[in-house]
Protein backbone atom coordinates (compact mmCIF):
# COMPACT_ATOMS: atom_id res chain seq x y z
CA UNK A 1 0.00 0.00 0.00
CA UNK A 2 2.75 2.33 1.18
CA UNK A 3 4.84 1.72 -1.93
CA UNK A 4 1.64 2.20 -4.09
CA UNK A 5 1.46 5.62 -2.41
CA UNK A 6 5.01 6.43 -3.27
CA UNK A 7 5.00 5.18 -6.75
CA UNK A 8 1.89 7.74 -7.03
CA UNK A 9 3.74 10.33 -5.97
CA UNK A 10 6.57 9.77 -8.08
CA UNK A 11 4.67 9.52 -11.26
CA UNK A 12 2.03 12.22 -10.57
CA UNK A 13 4.28 14.58 -9.02
CA UNK A 14 4.20 18.14 -11.10
CA UNK A 15 8.08 18.40 -11.53
CA UNK A 16 9.23 16.36 -14.20
CA UNK A 17 11.67 13.20 -12.45
CA UNK A 18 14.57 11.38 -13.67
CA UNK A 19 16.51 8.47 -11.91
CA UNK A 20 19.58 7.86 -12.87
CA UNK A 21 22.68 5.61 -12.56
CA UNK A 22 26.14 6.45 -11.75
CA UNK A 23 27.03 6.55 -15.62
CA UNK A 24 23.66 8.47 -16.19
CA UNK A 25 21.46 5.90 -17.58
CA UNK A 26 17.92 6.80 -17.18
CA UNK A 27 16.51 4.38 -14.98
CA UNK A 28 13.32 5.54 -14.49
CA UNK A 29 10.99 9.22 -15.65
CA UNK A 30 7.92 10.14 -14.44
CA UNK A 31 4.83 11.24 -16.18
CA UNK A 32 5.70 15.27 -16.42
CA UNK A 33 9.25 14.15 -16.94
CA UNK A 34 7.55 12.13 -20.73
CA UNK A 35 5.57 15.17 -21.08
CA UNK A 36 8.84 17.62 -21.00
CA UNK A 37 10.62 15.68 -23.08
CA UNK A 38 8.21 13.72 -25.49
CA UNK A 39 9.13 10.62 -25.49
CA UNK A 40 7.52 7.38 -24.43
CA UNK A 41 9.57 5.41 -21.58
CA UNK A 42 10.81 2.83 -23.56
CA UNK A 43 12.37 5.20 -25.67
CA UNK A 44 14.07 6.41 -22.89
CA UNK A 45 15.38 3.37 -20.69
CA UNK A 46 18.62 2.78 -21.05
CA UNK A 47 19.00 5.71 -22.87
CA UNK A 48 21.97 8.26 -21.30
CA UNK A 49 21.04 11.32 -19.58
CA UNK A 50 22.68 12.97 -22.62
CA UNK A 51 20.47 12.13 -24.78
CA UNK A 52 18.41 14.50 -23.80
CA UNK A 53 21.20 17.42 -24.14
CA UNK A 54 21.72 19.57 -26.92
CA UNK A 55 24.93 17.43 -29.22
CA UNK A 56 26.92 20.27 -28.71
CA UNK A 57 26.96 20.03 -24.94
CA UNK A 58 26.90 17.09 -24.10
CA UNK A 59 30.97 16.80 -23.16
CA UNK A 60 30.53 19.63 -20.88
CA UNK A 61 27.51 18.51 -19.27
CA UNK A 62 28.51 15.05 -18.58
CA UNK A 63 31.60 16.34 -17.63
CA UNK A 64 29.19 18.01 -14.58
CA UNK A 65 27.33 14.88 -13.95
CA UNK A 66 30.68 12.60 -13.88
CA UNK A 67 32.12 15.07 -10.79
CA UNK A 68 28.37 15.25 -9.35
CA UNK A 69 28.72 11.64 -8.93
CA UNK A 70 32.14 11.42 -7.20
CA UNK A 71 30.56 14.17 -4.68
CA UNK A 72 26.42 13.97 -4.97
CA UNK A 73 24.78 15.69 -2.53
CA UNK A 74 21.98 18.12 -2.27
CA UNK A 75 22.10 21.52 -5.01
CA UNK A 76 20.21 22.76 -7.60
CA UNK A 77 22.47 23.64 -11.08
CA UNK A 78 21.39 26.08 -13.34
CA UNK A 79 20.70 28.98 -11.64
CA UNK A 80 23.98 30.67 -11.54
CA UNK A 81 25.00 29.17 -14.94
CA UNK A 82 22.64 28.08 -18.21
CA UNK A 83 21.86 24.25 -18.63
CA UNK A 84 20.08 23.67 -21.72
CA UNK A 85 17.92 20.61 -22.39
CA UNK A 86 16.51 19.26 -25.67
CA UNK A 87 13.19 17.12 -26.90
CA UNK A 88 11.92 15.19 -29.43
CA UNK A 89 11.48 17.49 -31.22
CA UNK A 90 14.53 19.19 -31.01
CA UNK A 91 13.77 22.25 -29.15
CA UNK A 92 16.10 23.67 -26.88
CA UNK A 93 14.97 25.38 -23.95
CA UNK A 94 16.81 26.15 -20.32
CA UNK A 95 16.17 24.00 -17.34
CA UNK A 96 16.92 24.32 -13.49
CA UNK A 97 17.83 21.23 -11.92
CA UNK A 98 17.26 20.27 -8.65
CA UNK A 99 19.91 16.74 -7.82
CA UNK A 100 19.87 14.57 -4.88
CA UNK A 101 21.27 11.00 -4.47
CA UNK A 102 18.75 8.12 -3.84
CA UNK A 103 19.90 7.33 0.00
CA UNK A 104 20.04 3.28 0.62
CA UNK A 105 21.37 2.69 -2.93
CA UNK A 106 24.93 2.03 -2.53
CA UNK A 107 25.47 1.23 -6.61
CA UNK A 108 24.53 5.04 -7.09
CA UNK A 109 21.37 6.09 -7.93
CA UNK A 110 20.49 9.87 -8.41
CA UNK A 111 16.96 12.18 -8.26
CA UNK A 112 16.89 15.18 -10.89
CA UNK A 113 13.92 16.71 -10.29
CA UNK A 114 13.98 19.24 -13.48
CA UNK A 115 12.27 22.34 -14.19
CA UNK A 116 11.75 24.34 -17.68
CA UNK A 117 12.56 28.10 -17.06
CA UNK A 118 12.68 29.08 -20.40
CA UNK A 119 9.49 30.90 -20.06
CA UNK A 120 10.64 33.03 -17.12
CA UNK A 121 13.89 33.63 -18.68
CA UNK A 122 12.49 34.73 -21.73
CA UNK A 123 10.29 36.91 -19.68
CA UNK A 124 13.36 38.05 -17.83
CA UNK A 125 14.81 39.14 -20.97
CA UNK A 126 12.07 40.58 -21.92
CA UNK A 127 12.09 43.21 -18.87
CA UNK A 128 15.79 43.70 -19.41
CA UNK A 129 14.89 44.86 -22.85
CA UNK A 130 12.55 47.05 -22.26
CA UNK A 131 13.99 48.25 -18.90
CA UNK A 132 17.45 49.07 -21.14
CA UNK A 133 15.33 50.77 -23.89
CA UNK A 134 13.53 52.65 -21.14
CA UNK A 135 16.36 53.89 -19.52
CA UNK A 136 17.58 54.89 -22.81
CA UNK A 137 14.50 57.05 -23.15
CA UNK A 138 15.15 58.66 -19.62
CA UNK A 139 18.31 59.61 -21.12
CA UNK A 140 16.99 60.91 -23.91
CA UNK A 141 14.30 63.13 -22.02
CA UNK A 142 17.12 64.26 -19.43
CA UNK A 143 19.50 65.36 -22.04
CA UNK A 144 16.68 67.32 -24.00
CA UNK A 145 15.27 69.21 -20.83
CA UNK A 146 19.30 70.12 -20.54
CA UNK A 147 19.63 71.15 -23.37
CA UNK A 148 16.04 73.33 -23.66
CA UNK A 149 16.61 74.81 -20.00
CA UNK A 150 20.57 75.82 -21.06
CA UNK A 151 18.98 77.50 -24.50
CA UNK A 152 16.23 79.39 -22.37
CA UNK A 153 19.05 80.90 -20.44
CA UNK A 154 20.35 83.15 -23.28
CA UNK A 155 16.90 84.73 -24.00
CA UNK A 156 16.05 85.15 -20.19
CA UNK A 157 19.05 87.38 -19.82
CA UNK A 158 17.81 89.57 -22.70
CA UNK A 159 14.76 90.14 -21.48
CA UNK A 160 15.88 90.47 -18.02
CA UNK A 161 18.67 92.99 -19.53
CA UNK A 162 15.78 95.13 -21.71
CA UNK A 163 13.53 95.86 -19.02
CA UNK A 164 16.14 96.37 -16.97
CA UNK A 165 17.23 99.00 -19.53
CA UNK A 166 13.64 100.30 -19.91
CA UNK A 167 13.47 100.60 -16.51
CA UNK A 168 16.73 103.03 -15.63
CA UNK A 169 16.18 105.30 -18.45
CA UNK A 170 12.75 105.23 -19.33
CA UNK A 171 10.83 104.81 -15.70
CA UNK A 172 9.54 108.78 -15.76
CA UNK A 173 7.72 108.67 -19.00
CA UNK A 174 5.46 105.97 -18.35
CA UNK A 175 2.27 106.16 -17.32
CA UNK A 176 1.38 103.81 -14.32
CA UNK A 177 -0.19 101.09 -16.68
CA UNK A 178 2.77 100.63 -18.50
CA UNK A 179 4.86 100.70 -15.09
CA UNK A 180 2.86 97.57 -13.56
CA UNK A 181 3.65 95.86 -16.83
CA UNK A 182 7.30 96.40 -16.44
CA UNK A 183 6.84 95.16 -12.94
CA UNK A 184 5.21 91.74 -13.74
CA UNK A 185 8.01 91.39 -16.80
CA UNK A 186 10.88 91.87 -14.26
CA UNK A 187 9.27 89.57 -11.59
CA UNK A 188 8.73 87.11 -14.43
CA UNK A 189 12.00 87.02 -16.01
CA UNK A 190 13.54 86.76 -12.96
CA UNK A 191 11.08 83.72 -11.72
CA UNK A 192 12.42 82.14 -15.35
CA UNK A 193 14.96 82.79 -14.51
CA UNK A 194 15.00 80.71 -11.08
CA UNK A 195 13.50 78.00 -12.66
CA UNK A 196 15.47 77.44 -15.38
CA UNK A 197 18.15 77.74 -12.60
CA UNK A 198 16.81 74.84 -10.65
CA UNK A 199 16.11 72.30 -13.86
CA UNK A 200 19.77 72.62 -14.90
CA UNK A 201 20.64 71.98 -11.29
CA UNK A 202 18.08 68.80 -10.95
CA UNK A 203 19.22 67.71 -14.05
CA UNK A 204 22.79 67.80 -13.33
CA UNK A 205 22.35 66.03 -10.13
CA UNK A 206 24.46 62.53 -10.15
CA UNK A 207 26.15 63.21 -13.27
CA UNK A 208 29.52 61.94 -12.54
CA UNK A 209 28.93 61.54 -9.01
CA UNK A 210 32.19 61.00 -6.84
CA UNK A 211 31.77 58.14 -3.92
CA UNK A 212 33.21 58.64 -0.39
CA UNK A 213 32.96 58.64 3.15
CA UNK A 214 31.02 61.58 4.06
CA UNK A 215 31.04 62.75 7.74
CA UNK A 216 27.68 63.88 8.10
CA UNK A 217 28.48 66.26 11.12
CA UNK A 218 30.81 68.23 8.76
CA UNK A 219 28.70 68.68 6.26
CA UNK A 220 25.81 69.94 8.52
CA UNK A 221 28.35 72.49 10.05
CA UNK A 222 28.71 73.90 6.26
CA UNK A 223 25.32 73.89 5.77
CA UNK A 224 24.39 75.77 8.82
CA UNK A 225 26.82 78.02 7.56
CA UNK A 226 25.72 78.19 4.17
CA UNK A 227 22.24 79.20 6.07
CA UNK A 228 23.53 81.39 8.61
CA UNK A 229 21.88 84.56 7.44
CA UNK A 230 18.44 82.55 7.30
CA UNK A 231 18.84 81.11 10.70
CA UNK A 232 19.75 84.56 12.41
CA UNK A 233 16.77 86.56 10.91
CA UNK A 234 14.71 83.88 11.70
CA UNK A 235 15.80 82.57 14.99
CA UNK A 236 15.89 78.98 14.09
CA UNK A 237 17.34 76.83 16.51
CA UNK A 238 18.84 73.75 14.53
CA UNK A 239 20.14 70.78 16.91
CA UNK A 240 21.28 67.09 15.67
CA UNK A 241 21.88 64.10 17.93
CA UNK A 242 25.12 61.78 17.27
CA UNK A 243 25.52 61.43 13.43
CA UNK A 244 26.99 59.00 11.41
CA UNK A 245 29.67 58.42 8.92
CA UNK A 246 28.31 57.41 5.78
CA UNK A 247 29.16 56.30 2.32
CA UNK A 248 28.10 58.42 -0.71
CA UNK A 249 28.11 61.59 -2.63
CA UNK A 250 28.63 64.36 -1.20
CA UNK A 251 27.75 67.43 -3.01
CA UNK A 252 24.56 65.76 -3.47
CA UNK A 253 24.10 64.96 0.40
CA UNK A 254 24.51 68.67 1.16
CA UNK A 255 22.11 69.74 -1.06
CA UNK A 256 19.64 67.21 0.35
CA UNK A 257 20.23 68.61 3.77
CA UNK A 258 20.39 72.19 2.86
CA UNK A 259 17.46 71.91 0.91
CA UNK A 260 15.19 69.84 3.37
CA UNK A 261 16.22 72.29 6.23
CA UNK A 262 15.70 75.33 4.30
CA UNK A 263 12.49 74.37 4.10
CA UNK A 264 12.02 73.64 7.67
CA UNK A 265 12.72 77.15 7.94
CA UNK A 266 11.36 78.66 5.37
CA UNK A 267 7.74 77.15 6.20
CA UNK A 268 8.10 77.91 9.96
CA UNK A 269 4.80 78.95 11.62
CA UNK A 270 4.25 82.63 12.11
CA UNK A 271 5.47 84.05 15.19
CA UNK A 272 7.77 81.24 15.94
CA UNK A 273 11.19 80.16 15.71
CA UNK A 274 11.53 77.55 14.01
CA UNK A 275 13.32 74.54 15.99
CA UNK A 276 14.62 71.93 13.72
CA UNK A 277 16.10 68.28 15.04
CA UNK A 278 18.07 66.03 12.88
CA UNK A 279 18.82 62.49 13.83
CA UNK A 280 19.92 59.51 11.78
CA UNK A 281 19.31 55.48 12.86
CA UNK A 282 21.43 53.12 12.01
CA UNK A 283 19.60 50.00 10.78
CA UNK A 284 20.53 46.77 8.83
CA UNK A 285 20.77 47.60 5.23
CA UNK A 286 20.79 51.47 5.71
CA UNK A 287 21.08 54.81 7.52
CA UNK A 288 17.46 56.45 8.16
CA UNK A 289 17.79 59.85 8.96
CA UNK A 290 14.94 62.44 10.34
CA UNK A 291 14.71 66.27 9.67
CA UNK A 292 11.99 67.22 12.58
CA UNK A 293 10.59 71.00 12.48
CA UNK A 294 7.48 72.60 14.16
CA UNK A 295 6.64 74.30 10.58
CA UNK A 296 3.42 75.01 9.15
CA UNK A 297 2.91 71.09 8.31
CA UNK A 298 1.54 69.47 5.47
CA UNK A 299 -1.86 68.11 5.14
CA UNK A 300 -2.73 64.34 4.32
CA UNK A 301 -3.08 64.22 0.93
CA UNK A 302 -0.54 66.31 -0.52
CA UNK A 303 2.07 64.31 1.31
CA UNK A 304 3.13 61.89 -1.33
CA UNK A 305 2.65 64.47 -4.21
CA UNK A 306 5.26 67.57 -2.87
CA UNK A 307 7.71 65.20 -4.33
CA UNK A 308 7.23 65.54 -7.59
CA UNK A 309 8.80 68.29 -9.87
CA UNK A 310 6.75 71.96 -9.86
CA UNK A 311 4.36 70.71 -6.77
CA UNK A 312 3.66 73.95 -4.60
CA UNK A 313 1.14 73.93 -2.03
CA UNK A 314 1.24 77.62 -1.49
CA UNK A 315 1.12 80.54 -3.67
CA UNK A 316 3.96 82.67 -4.24
CA UNK A 317 3.08 85.56 -2.25
CA UNK A 318 2.99 83.61 0.88
CA UNK A 319 6.24 81.60 0.31
CA UNK A 320 8.84 81.59 -2.51
CA UNK A 321 9.96 79.04 -4.25
CA UNK A 322 9.55 77.02 -7.64
CA UNK A 323 8.81 73.35 -6.38
CA UNK A 324 11.77 71.80 -7.40
CA UNK A 325 13.99 71.08 -4.11
CA UNK A 326 12.06 67.84 -2.86
CA UNK A 327 12.10 66.58 -6.50
CA UNK A 328 15.98 66.61 -6.28
CA UNK A 329 15.54 65.23 -3.33
CA UNK A 330 14.35 62.45 -4.10
CA UNK A 331 16.91 61.94 -7.14
CA UNK A 332 19.37 62.26 -4.59
CA UNK A 333 18.09 60.17 -2.06
CA UNK A 334 17.15 57.19 -4.86
CA UNK A 335 21.25 57.74 -6.25
CA UNK A 336 21.81 56.60 -3.14
CA UNK A 337 19.35 53.10 -3.24
CA UNK A 338 17.02 54.81 -0.64
CA UNK A 339 13.51 56.54 0.04
CA UNK A 340 12.24 60.23 1.12
CA UNK A 341 8.85 60.27 2.81
CA UNK A 342 7.14 62.80 4.82
CA UNK A 343 4.88 62.44 8.39
CA UNK A 344 2.87 65.61 8.88
CA UNK A 345 -0.27 67.10 10.31
CA UNK A 346 -1.17 70.55 8.77
CA UNK A 347 -0.11 72.70 11.73
CA UNK A 348 1.70 71.12 13.53
CA UNK A 349 5.33 70.60 12.02
CA UNK A 350 6.97 67.81 9.30
CA UNK A 351 9.40 64.70 9.51
CA UNK A 352 11.21 64.04 6.82
CA UNK A 353 13.02 61.18 6.34
CA UNK A 354 15.23 59.69 3.96
CA UNK A 355 17.33 56.29 3.73
CA UNK A 356 20.79 55.75 2.68
CA UNK A 357 21.85 52.62 1.59
CA UNK A 358 25.02 51.58 3.38
CA UNK A 359 26.67 49.99 0.34
P1 LIG B 1 9.61 74.98 -2.89
O1 LIG B 1 10.20 75.04 -1.53
O2 LIG B 1 10.47 75.62 -3.91
O3 LIG B 1 8.18 75.39 -2.95
P2 LIG B 1 9.94 72.13 -2.63
O4 LIG B 1 9.98 71.10 -3.70
O5 LIG B 1 11.12 72.27 -1.77
O6 LIG B 1 9.59 73.47 -3.37
O7 LIG B 1 8.68 71.84 -1.71
C1 LIG B 1 7.42 71.56 -2.31
C2 LIG B 1 6.30 71.97 -1.38
O8 LIG B 1 6.30 71.11 -0.22
C3 LIG B 1 6.46 73.34 -0.81
O9 LIG B 1 5.92 74.30 -1.69
C4 LIG B 1 5.69 73.25 0.49
O10 LIG B 1 4.32 73.43 0.25
C5 LIG B 1 5.88 71.82 0.93
N1 LIG B 1 6.94 71.70 1.96
C6 LIG B 1 8.23 71.34 1.77
N2 LIG B 1 8.90 71.29 2.92
C7 LIG B 1 8.02 71.62 3.88
C8 LIG B 1 8.10 71.76 5.33
N3 LIG B 1 9.24 71.49 6.00
N4 LIG B 1 6.98 72.10 5.99
C9 LIG B 1 5.83 72.34 5.32
N5 LIG B 1 5.68 72.24 3.98
C10 LIG B 1 6.76 71.88 3.27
Amino acid sequence: MKEEIFKTIFEFNPDPIIVFNAIGEIVLINQQGKILFGYKEAELKGKRIDFLMPAELVPIQSAMRFNYVQMPDHRTMGRDFEILAKDKEGRKFHVEIALSPLPNHNDGLFIASIRDISVREETHRNLENRNSKLQQRIKEIENNTFLASHELQEPIRTIKSLSNLLEDNQINKLDAQSKTCLRFLNESSHRMNLLVKGLLDYNRTGINPVANEIEIPKVLDEVKEDLNFLVEETGANIISDRLPQIYGFETEIRALLQNLISNSIKFRKKETSPRIRISANKETHHWHFTIKDNGIGIPDRYQDKIFEMFYRLHPRSQYDGCGIGLAKCKKVVELHNGRIWVDSLEGHGSTFHFTISKN
